[in-house]
């Protein structure tokens, strides 16, 4: 289906095997978007789903005129389905929601209405109430909102995750900048335009379980650091100052030693010293390999993801399509690759 004008909100979903909790969320999502009375276009990202995802996504569009399906061709990570989605996004406001149900679409109208009213450019969804989440979730997530502040510097609305709404003005803003591995969460307050905040209580998974490993985790826990923050690479000067230094105490005690006629024993002491040594320049190899990593993926300029079809810009394809392509959870990265997870 194409559409001309463009129409006031659009709502980006990234999916990833969402097909258990699908259902649940057209039920709900869709009366509540019918009920702004404005025109709105919903922007389902299939990230590469193996299961009935996609096949019930062109079900779906076929009596909800408004369901625009983005399909990618491989699992790309939420991030860069995300971007996918807000870079095809038309509307003069995005909003951005996870599939899962865990954050209320109802406040969609909540943050639209704030961002009219007050004029604003972004309206977060700041999570009140993390009880739905495990002890694990609650607790890894409090220390990564606590890190990124210091390091990152940026104004942090802490517990606000992927749920919000932007403007047009910085969604194009978004558009524009060349990050290879975009994280969200920290570049829209880095933008800083006008923002306020919208409460919610974090709802449990309506389905399915989470698209998030440990790993997927981590990942974006180290791109977030390494997007935002040069600080890891003083890691390396400050152990290396704390090296010197205890190496210099140690040669004055061997000195000593030596004066006062004792033998230097203690092999122990001198393998526990090489091998912190070795640590701590393995260490900092790593943390520059990270960086460089980072600036080779950049330079590379290679896509973040890949778009198998657009609803929007051509018919829905005859039958659903389920997935012929071997079962795979994860694109193949490289080390530094570009899938991220988060807290
Ligand atoms: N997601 C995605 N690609 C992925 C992993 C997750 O598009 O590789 C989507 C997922 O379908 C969901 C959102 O990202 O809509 C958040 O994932 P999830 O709810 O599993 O994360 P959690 O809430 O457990 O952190
Ligand atoms: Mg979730």
């Amino acid at each position: 289906m194409v559409r001309e004008s463009p129409p006031l909100l659009s709502v980006v979903i990234p999916m990833f095997n969402e097909a258990e909790v699908l259902p649940l969320l057209v039920r709900r999502l869709r009366p509540v978007l019918d009920g702004i009375g404005e025109s709105y276009e919903v922007v389902a990202v299939d990230d590469g789903s193996q299961d009935t995802t996609a096949a019930q996504l062109i079900g779906a569009a076929r009596t909800w005129p408004q369901l625009r399906i983005v399909r990618l061709r491989r699992n790309s990570g939420h991030q860069a389905a995300l971007t996918a989605g807000l870079h095809r996004s038309r509307g003069e406001y995005v909003a951005s929601i996870d599939a899962d149900l865990q954050d209320p679409p109802e406040k969609i109208i909540e943050m639209l209405a704030k961002a009219r009213a007050e004029e604003l450019d972004i309206v977060y969804g700041v999570r009140a109430d993390r009880a739905a989440d495990t002890v694990f979730k609650r607790r890894t997530a409090g220390l990564y909102y606590a890190v990124m502040r210091r390091l990152a510097g940026v104004h942090l609305p802490a517990n606000a995750g992927d749920f919000r709404l932007l403007s047009r003005a910085t969604v194009d803003v978004l558009k524009q900048l060349p990050e290879h591995q975009p994280v969200y969460r920290l570049l829209v307050p880095w933008i800083g335009f006008p923002s306020g905040t919208v409460n919610y209580v974090r709802d449990h998974r309506a389905a399915g379980r989470t698209k998030y490993p440990l790993s997927k985790m981590i990942r974006l826990a180290v791109d977030s650091i390494t997007n935002f923050s040069a600080a890891p690479l003083r890691i390396a000067t400050w152990l290396g100052a704390m090296a010197f230094v205890l190496c210099l105490l140690l040669l004055v005690y061997v000195g000593v030693s030596f004066a006062l006629g004792h033998v230097v024993q203690g092999w122990a002491s001198v393998l526990a010293s090489v091998l912190f040594l070795g640590g701590v320049q393995l260490l900092c190899l790593g943390l520059l390999g990270e960086y460089l990593g980072r600036l080779y993926a950049a330079v590379q300029g290679r896509p973040a993801y890949f778009v198998a079809y657009d609803s929007a810009d051509e018919p829905l394809p005859a039958a659903p399509t389920p997935s012929s392509e071997p079962v795979r959870n994860d694109p193949p990265v490289s080390w530094f690759g570009q899938p991220a997870g988060r807290p």
